[in-house]
């Protein structure tokens, strides 16, 4: 079952909950594309190959 590969889903910001904006920052690695999005909050988040991996700032 590879029903969750849509491209463009939002992430959830795990300090707010917010949805995260459009990633300001794309790239690739091995392991698939890096994206960094700002959430309103002042957090980036950080997702790799659709999944969110972490987040930074405050
Ligand atoms: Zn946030």
């Amino acid at each position: 079952m590879t029903a969750n590969t849509s491209v463009g889903q939002q992430f959830a910001c795990p300090s707010c909950g917010r949805p995260a904006s459009a990633p300001a920052s794309i790239h690739r690695t091995s392991e698939g594309s890096v994206r960094y999005s700002r959430c309103e909050c002042g957090r980036w988040l950080v997702t790799l190959a659709g999944r969110v991996v972490g987040a930074a700032g405050r």
